[in-house]
């Protein structure tokens, strides 16, 4: 099947048509590293690596670093590990503060063309002057400072002599331009702060818009690909190239696509942040997170990320997607991956009063009917077996094909069993149920029995042969769908669903204790899991995704 191209795609043919060679295509993933990756930068990421793959081109990882207050290193170290485990390689990781030297001495350039001043204004009134989208602004009574006095007062600023706030270096554009960013923008502060990279180096940093379009140009990006909230400053970025694009120089080009909006869910770092310091939840990997280290310690494999982002496309308009496509998508890829294995997490004790002797024998269960290769595994299966409660009913219609007394049932991979008698505590709960089995009725022995139909098929494990283990499991962290919505912290703390969480422990089948942190299972009947510790005392799994949508109304 033949798929039809996105609209970014058909930017670069049009290009490529127009005269731009194949081989100085080249990409960017441009992250700031003042938090960690979730679901939204997924799209980016596949975006630009998708068509670097489809184009033989580079990418390149790059850190916006421009604002020491908020970025460290603990979100620059994670950052690379979510886009490596997403399975892609960039071919150059570089930092925006690489170029700090570049940016300074072409804003000196920019100053000495009489296109940037020193503005000594507070922040406040700057703001008050910038006017509104249908009133034009006010000039700054600075705007028109010889360069020599501009000069020297940016080389003041970069040496420390001024604080913070004292003076700003702003582009001389428009103070009428129907687009406010246009109206003498700020492309230098003062912040006296430790960079995690230029250290106590710098004491003047560039603004966003001031730093990206040059990087981009540095670095020879073709395409910059952003989010939409970023089109109005396209034109901002086409002037400062403008500037500065030298003959015979690759001129990048910014263009926006929507942004990944998840239902359930919020897809912006400082909401999450607010989340992780609230304590809302226990880190930015909670796996209740839309956070790539979430879903990865969720259990989410990173092809189903990939062919999310892939499914939900590639938009000019912003939309939400449902929460329910991306759980799709990570069954149809664990149906096709994980090993199936039992685990009962509500254990009832039955016991087949017929089986002869206490020893276990073992029976064989295929490990995954939907890859061959797969193989089988050994259970052990005796006189005492645990069941789910929910499995097992003194009274039940004829429409119930679970155990019921005087009903046959099969025990997945072994026998079939009658249950023939029930056992009550002293609170008249039922504590145990007496069952026999038909020893000739052995899963795969060929027998005439084994081939008996039976209604209904249940999972199991030995008693004594089954391991504890801790059961983690999750529903939607937010009962509203659309979460982004709220006005306030406050509110957005109201929309958190109170029971996004539970654990319980359970019965485990014994081939599980061999499992390592990451191995990833379905438990038979209940859905997919993922092994989250190193503990084999006791193991923790998380429940990633149930067999089927149950949120379907
Ligand atoms: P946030 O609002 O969550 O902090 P951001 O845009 O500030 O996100 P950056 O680290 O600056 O985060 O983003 C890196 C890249 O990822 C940018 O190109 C940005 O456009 C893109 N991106 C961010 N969020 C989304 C999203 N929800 N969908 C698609 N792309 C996104
Ligand atoms: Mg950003």
């Amino acid at each position: 099947m033949k798929e039809s191209k996105h609209f970014i795609e058909n930017i670069i043919e049009e290009d490529l048509s127009l005269g731009v060679q194949k081989k100085d295509l080249k990409f960017r993933f441009p992250p700031e590293p003042n938090g960690f990756l979730h679901i939204g930068h997924v799209k980016a990421i596949w975006i630009n690596f998708n068509l670097a793959q489809k184009y033989s081109s580079p990418v390149v990882l790059r850190f916006d670093d421009t604002n020491p207050e908020k970025e460290e290193q603990k979100y620059i170290d994670a950052i690379k590990e979510d886009v490596k485990w997403l399975g892609y390689t960039w071919k150059e990781e570089r930092y925006a503060s690489d170029y700090f030297t570049q940016l300074h001495s072409w804003a000196n350039t920019l100053i000495k063309q009489g296109l940037a001043y020193v503005d000594s204004q507070t922040s406040d009134t700057i703001a008050d002057q910038k006017g509104t989208p249908i009133k034009a602004g006010k000039n700054s009574p600075y705007r028109n400072r010889p360069v020599e006095e501009n000069t020297a007062l940016f080389s003041k600023m970069t040496n420390g002599t001024y604080n913070e706030g004292e003076h700003v270096l702003r582009a001389k554009i428009d103070m009428a331009s129907s687009n406010m960013l246009m109206r003498d923008p700020v492309i230098y502060r003062v912040l006296k702060k430790s960079h995690p990279r230029t250290k106590e180096k710098w004491k003047v940093y560039p603004m966003y818009d001031w730093a990206h379009g040059q990087s981009d140009y540095i670095e020879q990006i073709t395409h910059s690909l952003c989010t939409l909230e970023f089109k109005p400053h396209r034109e901002l970025y086409d002037w400062f190239l403008d500037k500065l694009v030298e003959p015979n120089k690759i001129r990048p080009k910014q263009r926006e696509f929507a942004r990944l909006n998840l239902s359930h869910t919020i897809t912006s770092k400082r909401k999450l942040m607010f989340l992780v310091e609230k304590g809302v939840v226990s880190g930015w990997d909670d796996p209740r997170m839309p956070t790539i280290s979430g879903l990865r310690r969720r259990g989410y494999p990173p092809s189903a990320l990939r062919e999310f982002v892939r499914l939900a496309g590639v938009a000019k308009r912003e939309n939400i997607i449902e929460a329910s496509l991306l759980e799709f998508c990570a069954r149809e890829e664990l149906n096709k991956t994980s090993n199936r294995v039992m685990v009962v997490t509500n254990p009832l004790k039955l016991t087949i009063t017929n089986y002869p002797g206490d020893d276990d024998e073992i029976v064989l269960s295929e490990n995954n009917p939907e890859n061959p290769n797969a193989g089988e595994r050994e259970l052990p299966f005796g006189k005492e077996i645990y069941i789910e409660k929910e499995d097992f009913k003194l009274e039940a219609n004829r429409k119930y094909f679970r155990l019921t007394i005087g009903k046959e049932v099969r025990l997945k991979s072994a026998y079939i069993i009658k249950a023939n008698e029930v056992m009550f505590d002293n609170q008249n709960n039922i504590k145990e149920v007496l069952c026999t089995y038909d020893p000739k009725s052995k899963s795969g022995s060929g027998t005439e029995a084994s081939q008996r139909k039976v209604k209904g098929t249940l999972h199991w494990v030995s008693k004594k042969a089954s391991v504890k283990v801790k059961v983690n499991e999750y529903d939607r962290l937010f009962e509203h769908p659309s979460p982004a919505t709220a006005q306030n912290e406050e509110e957005l703390l109201k929309m958190v669903n109170p029971e996004s969480s539970k654990s319980c422990f359970a019965q485990a089948e014994p081939s599980l204790s061999k499992a390592k942190k990451g191995d990833k299972f379905q438990f038979q009947r209940k859905g997919y899991f993922i092994v989250d510790n190193d503990t084999p005392s006791l193991m923790v799994f998380n429940k990633t995704v149930g067999l089927r949508d149950n949120w379907k109304k």
